[in-house]
This record gives structure tokens, C-alpha cells and sequence, in this order.
């Protein structure tokens, strides 16, 4: 289920799920050089690039191993969290950023559909929150928990009923979670992100763009996405991991429960 290699002393240990590629990577590979140790997760046919990420951060004088589990399913997330504290020793940031975009309209979003992504995009981070806070509950030093939204999760989108209404209730789960925890000096907060390049991004387009297609539109939702944002620039993984690096540190004590856009201007709160 796990690898590992070794290195020094560290800052603490985090865990990133959903790491193999794009924002759940630029996060690991940041949190690393800011002196975590850091554990990898993602679904197993993504095994061979989450060693990838491992021999990255390894080669950045960090331990890292990877851990593959479906987030869905509390047997293997709780099997996860156990496996990141044993073999790194503990856990003090836990970054649930697994999570899948599908764009089908209001009519066309079956039952079927509505269950996959709110099992990964909702149930995931509410089981990656719960068994991240019992273990940093159980090591009582603290630690910070921070869930993947999106700029979904604070406005509607066409084609997006699932996909947002998944998005918008991390922020209420972060809401919850972080009222429960605080006093074990435990933060709990998400990040919203805009357009961020990489798969997820051009899937997304690709999809809308037939969809606007077959409806007779000619829109480019690539250029309409850049149109929306104040800065004229769609955002990369660093922009996220950036967000997550400060969460996470100690400096952030004072920050908790907040869904924080990260979107190039799109969202105002
Ligand atoms: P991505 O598709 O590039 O990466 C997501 C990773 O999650 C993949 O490696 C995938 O294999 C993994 N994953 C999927 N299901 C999983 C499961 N059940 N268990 C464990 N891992 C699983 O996506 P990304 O662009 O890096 O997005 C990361 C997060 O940010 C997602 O939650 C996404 O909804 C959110 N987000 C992305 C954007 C964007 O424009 N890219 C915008 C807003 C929000």
C-alpha cells in the first residue's frame, strides 16, 4: 500500500491527497520545502506518478512516502491517516484535496453521477477532516486541516449543479469541523480556486465547449474563464499551494473556518 524514503529532522509531517498531478502535487512539492515531510496520496493508477512526487520531494532532503487510497471509502482513508502516522510519525497537516469535475446540465445529472462526485468532492473531505482530527486530537499538538473548494462553491455555475453543490458544502463542512476543533488548537479552512491550469482545467473546457457547440454558441470558455478574472491570467498550482504554505504555518493560528478564494479576482466575497 506505501513506500517510503528518509532524510533529517523536519518541520512536521503533512499529507496531501489527490497529489499525483496538478494542485494536490504543486502543494506537496511546496509544503516540502517549507520543511514537512510529506505524504502522498492518490487512487492506485495513479501509482507511478505519485512515486514520481516522491523521488521529487526526496530529492529535496524531505521524507516522502505514498499511499494510495480511494478518499471515498473510510476503511482505506482511516488505513491512510494510520499509515502516514506510523511510518512518519504523526500527522500535523492534513490538505483534502482530492476531487473530480463533471459538467452535465440540470436534466442530464443523473443519480449516478450526483453520488460519484459528491462521494469524492464531499464525502472525501469530510473523512480526510474526520480521521485527520482524531489522530491530531490523539497527538495533542495541535495542527491545521484544509479542504478543497472551488470558485464553484461560492457561486453557481451552468452545467455544474453536482459539481457545485459538492464545492459548497466543503465550506459548510469547514465551518462545522473548525468550531469543533479550535480549542485543540486544530485549523480548519479551504481553498476556492479559480481556472488553474492543468487537466482538470482543459477537461472542463473541452467539455463546455462542446456543450456551448451542439446549443449553436461559439463562446471559448478558456477565454470567457480569463475575461471573468480581475488580473487577465488563469492561475497555476503554485497560486494554491502558495495559499496552503501560510495555512499551514504556525502564523496562521488566528485564521479558521474561511473558504478563501484564490481566483484572480473572479469571486468577492
Ligand atoms: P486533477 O484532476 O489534476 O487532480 C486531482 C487528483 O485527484 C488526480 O490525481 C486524481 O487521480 C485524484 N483523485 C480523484 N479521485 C480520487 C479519489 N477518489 N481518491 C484519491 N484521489 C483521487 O485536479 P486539480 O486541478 O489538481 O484539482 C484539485 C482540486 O482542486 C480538486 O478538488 C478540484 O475540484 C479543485 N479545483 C480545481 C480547479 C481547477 O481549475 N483546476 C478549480 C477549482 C477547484
Amino acid at each position: 500500500m506505501f513506500s517510503s524514503s528518509s532524510s533529517s529532522s523536519s518541520k512536521g509531517v503533512a499529507l496531501v491527497t489527490g497529489s499525483a498531478q496538478g494542485i494536490g502535487r504543486g502543494i506537496a512539492l511546496k509544503l516540502a520545502d517549507d520543511g514537512f515531510d510529506v505524504a502522498l496520496n492518490d487512487i492506485a493508477p495513479q501509482k507511478a506518478k505519485l512515486e514520481q512526487v516522491v523521488a521529487e520531494i526526496t530529492a529535496k532532503g524531505r521524507r516522502s512516502i505514498s499511499v494510495t487510497a480511494d478518499v471515498s471509502n473510510e476503511d482505506e482513508v482511516k488505513a491512510m491517516v494510520d499509515t502516514v502516522a506510523k511510518e512518519l510519525g504523526g500527522l500535523d497537516v492534513m490538505v483534502a484535496n482530492a476531487g473530480i469535475a463533471r459538467y452535465h446540465s440540470l436534466l442530464d445529472t443523473t443519480v449516478e453521477a450526483w453520488d460519484r462526485i459528491h462521494a469524492i468532492n464531499l464525502r472525501g473531505v469530510f473523512l480526510c477532516y474526520k480521521h485527520a482530527a482524531a489522530q491530531m486530537l490523539a497527538q495533542g499538538r495541535g495542527g491545521r486541516i484544509v479542504g478543497a473548494s472551488s470558485m464553484a462553491g461560492k457561486k453557481g455555475a451552468a452545467l455544474s449543479s453536482a459539481y457545485a453543490a459538492s464545492k459548497f458544502g466543503v465550506r459548510g463542512l469547514t465551518q462545522s469541523a473548525a468550531l469543533e476543533l479550535g480549542k485543540a488548537g486544530i485549523t480548519v479552512n479551504a481553498y476556492a480556486p479559480g481556472p488553474v491550469e492543468g487537466p482538470l482545467l482543459d477537461e472542463g473546457i473541452r467539455t463546455m465547449n462542446e456543450t456551448i457547440a451542439k446549443a449553436g454558441g461559439s463562446t471559448d470558455l478558456k477565454e470567457a474563464l480569463l475575461g471573468m478574472t480581475a488580473v487577465g491570467a488563469l492561475g497555476t498550482p503554485a497560486d494554491i499551494a502558495a495559499l496552503v504554505s501560510f495555512l499551514a504555518s504556525k502564523e496562521a493560528r488566528f485564521i479558521t473556518g474561511q473558504t478563501i478564494s484564490v481566483d484572480g479576482g473572479i469571486n468577492f466575497d
